[in-house]
């Protein structure tokens, strides 16, 4: 049995994962997983595939950085387009805004 790339302790097993991507699935393809860090190996053929299909959802790529910026005694932080085009989102539109741990969560209504 192969030995893990990454952590070179764990032994890498083959397993059926679920790939999911800000909350869709995208299906569920054979890869290897290490016994010890949990490091999930997936065939190219299939990164390919899983690329394409998050494509033809409209969630590839939208997860991205951005900038906060100043807006009056208030920080502002700036959403890209294809974001706010994925949630629907448009100005003036309400939403519930809290922390959680290190995340920060703008719920939609
Ligand atoms: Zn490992």
């Amino acid at each position: 049995m192969e030995i893990c790339p990454i952590c070179e302790k764990g032994k890498l097993k083959p397993v059926k994962e679920k790939h999911v991507l800000f909350g869709v699935d995208l299906g569920t393809y054979p890869g290897e997983k290490c016994s010890e860090c949990g490091e999930l190996f997936t065939d190219s053929k299939y990164v390919e595939k899983i690329e394409k299909i998050a494509k033809e959802k409209g969630i590839w790529g939208i997860g991205q950085k951005t900038k906060i910026s100043k807006s009056g005694n208030s920080l502002a932080v700036r959403i890209p387009k294809k974001l706010a085009e994925y949630l629907k989102l448009k100005e003036g539109k309400e939403a519930y805004i809290h922390p959680q741990d290190r995340k920060l969560i703008i719920e939609l209504e």
